[in-house]
């Protein structure tokens, strides 16, 4: 979803980038003379934003009244289905009027007028469902009938203290909400997604699987293989699938996320042989050796900031590697040496310190203070 409002962002707008950065997290001007607007045969035509909101033109309908069709394509409906987050995200500051639907966006200060006044709104107020807010005035002034509801008495009071739209005030001004609940004339992909997501609790072990020097697809396997998620020959068998339970690295134990991280002798071979080359004793089982390295930086070990980074990518590369030993073996019939193996994390650790750039703060790079613990084969 979240990717389909950057989508409709992105169509509905040509923003301006105004800083550097990756493009989901970046921060947009909005541009108030642009959009697009949605044609019987459903093509996506880069326009006037005003447009878009608010194209009254009988061969076309704007995107507020228009319903849901099996004619549309599937990137058009879920741009629809997001018109009841739209409300809350966007507001207007009058121009000209002409670029704003008077019922659908909050224009006003009181929200969208057709959740105030309802659907018999534009029948009472005799302003059309279509309008744009320009089309409420009439020389320079608000043409509305007498109030007949409570609701309606507070919109027509709030309308005395709002100007008529006018050419002179220019276009109207689109603002986004932020996420201090200000409103303002910048898009930030990073703060809406900030508000549109579902907040977890934080677990304990995040930061030793997320964190800067992170490989995503090593982090990626780490992340289920911590929530107990990977597809293990147990939870296989619990889902009723016969499959043996045996583990293949070992053909010895039961084949559980416990066992295979690392419990199993063939992967405790491999982890060990790597983290007890920065500290002592590292343990097995993903809990306990989260807290091993998270809390290395206190006494007694108070380890290095580089140290620790470096245990963190050993950890997430050996999980990625063994899971794929595992799947190999298992899919393929191709086995790898516990020795093979080894070096094949060692070659992988080295190409991915060596791409990082060496702290401010440290005088020496990851690479170096790799090699001044590891000088692979043992
Ligand atoms: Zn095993």
């Amino acid at each position: 979803m979240y990717l389909y409002f950057v989508s409709w962002w992105r169509r509905a707008s040509r923003w301006t980038r105004t800083q550097a950065g990756d493009d989901l997290h970046g921060e947009h001007e909005l541009r108030p003379a642009t959009s697009f607007t949605v044609e019987a045969d459903d093509e996506l035509h880069c326009g006037g934003f005003g447009e878009f909101f608010g194209d009254l033109k009988t061969s076309r309908k704007s995107f507020w009244v228009l319903e849901d069709s099996q004619r549309l394509s599937r990137t058009v409906k879920c741009m629809l289905k997001l018109k009841p987050l739209l409300k809350n995200f966007l507001q207007c500051e009058i121009g000209n009027g002409k670029s704003v639907s008077f019922w659908f966006v909050n224009w006003c200060g009181l929200g969208p007028l057709i959740d105030l006044l309802g659907a018999s709104g534009p029948r009472q107020l005799r302003v059309h469902k279509d309008a744009l807010v320009s089309h409420a005035t009439l020389d320079g002034d608000w043409r509305m009938p007498a109030a007949r509801s409570n609701a309606q008495q507070l919109f027509m009071a709030k309308l005395t203290s709002i100007s008529p739209p006018n050419d002179l005030k220019g276009d109207d001004l689109f603002l986004w909400k932020r996420l201090s609940c200000t409103f303002a004339k910048f898009f930030s992909s990073k703060e809406t997604w900030q508000q549109i997501r579902h907040h977890s609790p934080l677990v304990s072990w995040h930061k030793a699987v997320w964190f800067k020097e992170a490989v995503p697809r090593y982090s990626f396997i780490a992340w289920l293989a911590f929530q107990g998620r990977l597809p293990t020959k147990d939870r296989l068998r619990s889902w009723g699938l016969d499959v043996p339970a045996s583990c293949v690295l070992c053909s010895n134990g039961i084949e559980t996320h416990h066992h295979l991280f690392f419990d199993c002798p063939f992967s405790a071979t491999i982890w060990e042989a790597f983290a007890a080359k920065f500290w002592p004793s590292p343990p097995s089982g993903l809990l306990p050796i989260s807290v091993w390295i998270l809390q290395a930086r206190s006494p007694p070990r108070a380890a290095s900031s580089q140290s620790v980074t470096i245990v963190k990518l050993i950890l997430q590369a050996a999980c990625y590697l063994i899971w794929r030993e595992r799947n190999a073996r298992i899919f393929t019939n191709d086995a790898t040496t516990s020795a093979a193996l080894q070096a094949s994390l060692d070659r992988t650790l080295r190409d991915r310190l060596l791409s990082l750039p060496g702290s401010p703060s440290s005088s020496s790079s990851l690479l170096a203070s790799y090699f001044g613990c590891i000088l692979f084969p043992f």
